[in-house]
């Protein structure tokens, strides 16, 4: 069993209520969520879109190996609606491994930690309040550290506050 740690986000449809069924989704087919973060809004990172993203950031015990892990993912993305139309554009939901427990993956399919945590606000504001002041499998920084160095200057804020699982 591993712990691993994912991010939750979309632009497109409802997404409030994505949120909630790619959790049960997740709950059903992945494993047990031990914590979630609060929803954050914030502005399309990369590209112009006039939807603004939700994420969520939450904690998953999983018997599921790293390919498993993503593959199951990318199926509960489709169920919910997702066309893929290339990098960057808006999305119904789209499902990051952040993290999975310690280790280090780099396979044609897979890189975790997920590469780009530390330049975007929309990973590290989730991430920081679901790790609290541990230190970050791998990376060895506290999110808050990265958050302190973190250039990305987009504007986001809590659109729902956490409740008690
Ligand atoms: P992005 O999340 O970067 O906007 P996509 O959701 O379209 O892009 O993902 C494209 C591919 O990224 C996935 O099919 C998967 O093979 C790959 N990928 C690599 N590392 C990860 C990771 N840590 N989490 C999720 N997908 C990953
Ligand atoms: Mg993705």
């Amino acid at each position: 069993m591993e712990e691993a740690i994912l991010l939750l986000g979309g632009n497109l449809g409802n997404r409030e209520l994505v949120l909630a069924q790619a959790m049960e989704k997740i709950e059903e087919y992945i494993g047990e969520i031990t914590a979630h973060s609060s929803i954050y809004e914030s502005e399309p990172w990369g590209f112009e879109d006039k939807n603004q993203f939700l994420n969520q950031a939450i904690k998953v015990n999983t018997q599921l190996n790293p390919q498993q892990l993503l593959d199951k993912l990318l199926e509960i993305e489709q169920s919910l609606g997702r066309v893929r139309t290339g990098k960057l554009s808006a999305r119904t939901i789209d499902l990051d491994i952040l993290f999975y427990g310690n280790q280090k993956i780099t396979t044609e399919t897979l890189t975790i930690p997920h590469p780009r945590i530390s330049e975007r606000l929309f990973t590290l504001l989730p991430l920081a309040e679901t790790m609290g002041n541990s230190q970050l499998p791998v990376l060895k920084n506290t999110a808050q550290e990265l958050i302190q160095v973190c250039q990305d200057r987009s504007k986001i804020h809590i659109w729902n506050y956490k409740d008690n699982l």
